[in-house]
């Protein structure tokens, strides 16, 4: 291995937390090199408008945000690695990154994975990606202008999808287990006063029903077990979120959930390697906590190099 494959520090994940990290390692004089699998932004990049990162008054698109933040780490130096990682020893001194494009070694590595989609689970769902399944309204919903959809979940994420979609389709339905949504207040007055919203309670989703395309669901009451047809054109899954943690069980500590153990300071139970953004335990999974501790991180970094 030669020197120029030694960095000061490794951040693995592209996302807003992952970049800040670089900017200021690199800030820093550090040598950093953020490993990226798909483009900058991780799950911020899929947001057609962000309004609560604070310094756009008028709102700004997740793709340009993900881009700016990028080039930034990149003017002071930092490197990004558009390749996948393939195995970890944390342990190690220095630590190791196995990637697709061959061997890297750091003093100290940040994991910024996030969070992706968490799936139904049904039989042919990934399958249909594309073909009417969807995890992003965001992203997808300008697809279904004038047509039927479902949003199955009942936390903020599926009554922000619902709320959206009621703006584009001609008809959504809220597929929910329970009777009541978890999502705050505001969203639910919205959603129970939009003409076009209608909610399918304590039901679950037992079968896609498609030819080519979906062509409608098949939904169980959870009750009496009591199946029903509905006939719809797509179907937004928007159930939470799993931390990208698979590489690390037995590595780090993770809660029961996948997420890394981590406080405020970042600080995982390895020695050198930190947790930033979604993939860490805590409280509010925003835009302006991830760069948060992309920061902290870095000053953590910094005392334990020296
Ligand atoms: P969430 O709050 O964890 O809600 C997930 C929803 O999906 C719950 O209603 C849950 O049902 C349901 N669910 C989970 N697994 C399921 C399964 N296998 N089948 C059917 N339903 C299932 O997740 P989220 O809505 O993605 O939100 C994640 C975090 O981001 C939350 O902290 C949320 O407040 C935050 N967020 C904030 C905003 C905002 O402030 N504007 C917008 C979006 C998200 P149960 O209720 O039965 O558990």
């Amino acid at each position: 291995m030669t020197n120029r494959e030694l960095y000061d520090m490794i951040v693995i994940g592209g996302g807003p937390a992952g970049y800040t990290a670089a900017l200021y390692a690199a800030r820093a004089g550090l040598s950093v090199a953020v490993i990226e699998r798909l483009g900058a932004g991780g799950q911020m990049a899929l947001t057609a408008e962000i309004d609560n990162y604070p310094g756009f008054p008028e709102g700004v698109d997740g793709f340009t945000l993900a881009e700016n933040m990028k080039k930034q780490a990149e003017r002071f130096g930092a490197e990004t690695k558009s390749t996948e990682v393939l195995g970890l020893s944390l342990a190690a001194d220095p630590k190791v990154i196995e990637t697709a494009a061959g061997t890297l070694a750091a003093r100290t590595v940040v994991i910024a994975t996030g969070a992706n989609p968490r799936e139904l689970g049904l039989e042919e769902e990934r399958s249909l990606v594309g073909r009417g399944v969807s995890y992003c309204a965001h992203c997808d919903g300008m697809f279904y202008r004038g047509k039927t959809v479902a949003v199955v979940g009942g936390g903020n994420s599926a009554a922000e999808d619902a709320l959206l979609l009621s703006r584009v389709a001609k008809k959504v339905i809220l597929i929910h287990r329970r009777d009541a949504l978890r999502a705050t207040r505001v969203y639910q007055k919205s959603l129970f006063e939009a003409e076009n919203v209608e909610f399918c309670w304590n039901s679950r989703v037992t079968k896609i029903l498609h030819g080519e395309r979906v062509e409608g669901l098949l939904i169980a009451d959870v009750h009496t077990g009591e199946e029903r047809e509905l006939a719809l054109d797509g179907v937004f899954v928007s159930v939470g979120r799993v931390p990208a943690t698979e590489l690390l069980h037995g590595q780090i500590a993770l809660d029961e959930a996948g997420y890394i153990l981590a406080g405020e300071d970042t600080k995982t139970n390895v020695p050198g390697v930190y947790a930033i953004g979604d993939v860490r335990q805590k409280p509010l999974r925003q835009i302006v906590t991830a760069v948060a501790d992309g920061a902290v991180a870095v000053a953590a970094a910094e005392e334990y190099l020296a």
